[in-house]
């Protein structure tokens, strides 16, 4: 099985997932000396961010797989073949 093989996650159902990566680089926040609010929308142009493609579920954060790879996580591989079983 593979990670496209998962259509929500295994272990609770939910429909969403998170990807943890990494970011390098600098960040410019801007501050005015009189305190008011200043536009920061381009803050984080300076970064890259570094995917290795682990997801983990936004419910219960187990790890799920890999999506760069199409790999399933082991447990999350198990806990679909039980479901397909049942
Ligand atoms: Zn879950």
């Amino acid at each position: 099985m593979i990670f496209k093989d998962l259509k929500a996650c295994p272990f609770c159902g939910c429909e969403e997932y998170y990807e943890r990566s990494r970011i390098k680089g600098y960040v410019f926040y801007r501050t005015r000396f009189d305190g008011e609010e200043t536009d920061n929308t381009n803050m984080y142009d300076a970064t890259t961010t570094i995917s290795n493609g682990k997801v983990y579920c936004c419910n219960c954060e187990r790890y799920l797989g890999n999506f760069i790879t199409d790999t399933l996580g082991k447990s999350a591989e198990k806990q679909l073949i039980k479901m397909k079983e049942e």
